[in-house]
């Protein structure tokens, strides 16, 4: 019994762009009963067979293409193969040029695996699968990973609020191999950090921001540095590389902190040069204007603010607050490497709302570099969703 979906008249269109998404209001018809995350093959209205996809029947994204146009391409271990050796190749030069141990090897849609994000840390890979379509296919996929890495042990990392939309529970646990001897320890840019794989925040690291914060050490010689957000000290760490002279790391999660401080001690960063502070941003941001403490940089980078179009109004009002803040306590000519992670911002959004912070700061603000998300997170040209992360290097004057 084949199973079919056909397109309303006309959406087609954003299909024959290549787009993976297929809205529950796109679909004029379903033939037969696809599962949960069933392969099915898409039809445009004139019957025109267009590719195969996932089924959600529980989602607004009511389907999700895992091929355009090849009608022998089955969705089965080797189609995996396929895609996971292509996204390797595609990251292989900047692996060797930044020294990685650690990177996103399938950054999902943007490397034509709806739903699919694998981030490899030394000899684990860490999956998240996010759709119905992803799940269904969990077993084909860590075929696929232990042929192309047999080294490697593969832990999953499901652990996200989202699974719920297309039906899905949360999960975590060994998929194959050995669980993880904790910790994890990477490498990037001469730089070895720590990782939390089966704690950490998302798969275990920001691997996303690696270019910015390698960006961040032309920044900061003999600086007095406050890296807002820090997590497990990511920025501080190539700020203190960079020759700062000291770095303040702040932050609301007591185990990132822990795990920052011996970051820094793993890469000989010892004593005054690093702190790390327990505190809420916003409330320190305050306390430190209040006070009149000055720095030179200020590095903010905070958890996305906008999950969805209805929070991007109060999104809006806190990008702006925290960057006001920042401004008003960097001493004349400081620099402000500020950052957003919410996509639902696009660009030249996020440019106004440092605008706005300049004015209300009263603060007159030259932007001077422009950042987005590291190169092992790509956006492909058909799907622009896929570009989330940017920042701004900005001179306060
Ligand atoms: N800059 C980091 C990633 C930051 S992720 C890196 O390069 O790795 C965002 C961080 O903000 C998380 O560690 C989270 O614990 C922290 N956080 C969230 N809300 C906070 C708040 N109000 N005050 C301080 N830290 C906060």
């Amino acid at each position: 019994m084949s199973l079919e979906i056909h397109l309303v008249k006309g959406r087609d269109k954003s299909v024959r762009r290549k787009h993976p998404w297929i809205f529950s209001r796109g679909i004029a018809r379903v033939v037969g009963e696809p599962a949960l995350g069933e392969t099915v093959d898409v039809f445009a209205h004139n019957g025109e067979w267009l590719g195969k996809a996932a089924y959600s029947p529980h989602s607004q994204i009511r389907a999700r293409m895992w091929s355009f146009g090849d009608k022998k391409q089955n969705i089965d271990v080797d189609f995996f193969i396929q895609r996971v050796q292509q996204a390797q190749l595609l990251r292989d030069d900047i692996i060797e040029r930044d020294g990685l141990t650690g990177y996103r090897l399938i950054a999902a849609e943007s490397d034509g695996l709806p739903g699919i994000t694998i981030d490899k840390y030394d000899n684990f890979l860490v999956c998240q699968l996010l759709s119905a379509g992803a799940e269904f296919q969990k077993q084909a996929l860590v075929d696929a990973l232990v042929h192309c890495y047999p080294d490697c042990s593969i832990y999953e990392r499901s652990d996200v609020a989202i699974r719920k939309k297309e039906g899905l529970t949360e999960r975590t646990g060994v998929l194959h191999g050995d669980a993880p001897q904790q910790p994890v320890i990477i490498e990037e840019n001469g730089i070895k950090i720590s990782v939390d794989i089966i704690n950490g925040h998302k798969t275990g690291f920001y691997l996303d921001q690696r270019d910015s914060r390698n960006q961040a050490q032309k920044y900061v010689k003999d600086k007095e540095v406050l890296n807002c957000f820090s997590y497990t000290g990511g920025f501080g760490l190539y700020a203190l590389k960079g020759g700062a002279s000291r770095v303040i790391n702040a932050d609301v999660s007591q185990p990132a902190l822990d795990t920052a401080r011996s970051n820094a001690e793993m890469n000989g960063f010892k004593g005054k040069q690093a702190v790390f502070l327990n505190a809420d941003v916003f409330k320190l941001l305050r306390e430190y204007r209040d006070q009149g403490t000055k720095f030179d940089v200020v590095i903010m980078d905070p958890p996305k603010f906008a999950d969805s179009k209805a929070q991007l109004n109060g999104a809006c009002r806190g990008y702006k607050d925290i960057n006001m803040l920042a401004m008003q306590i960097l001493k004349p000519g400081g620099t402000l490497l500020t950052y957003s992670c919410s996509g639902l911002m696009d660009q030249n959004l996020f440019q106004k709302i440092i605008a706005d912070a300049a004015i209300d700061a009263n603060r007159s603000v030259k932007f001077v570099e422009r950042f987005e998300q590291a190169a092992d997170h790509p956006t492909d040209t058909a799907y622009p969703e896929g570009f989330y992360l940017k920042g701004f290097a900005c001179r306060v004057m």
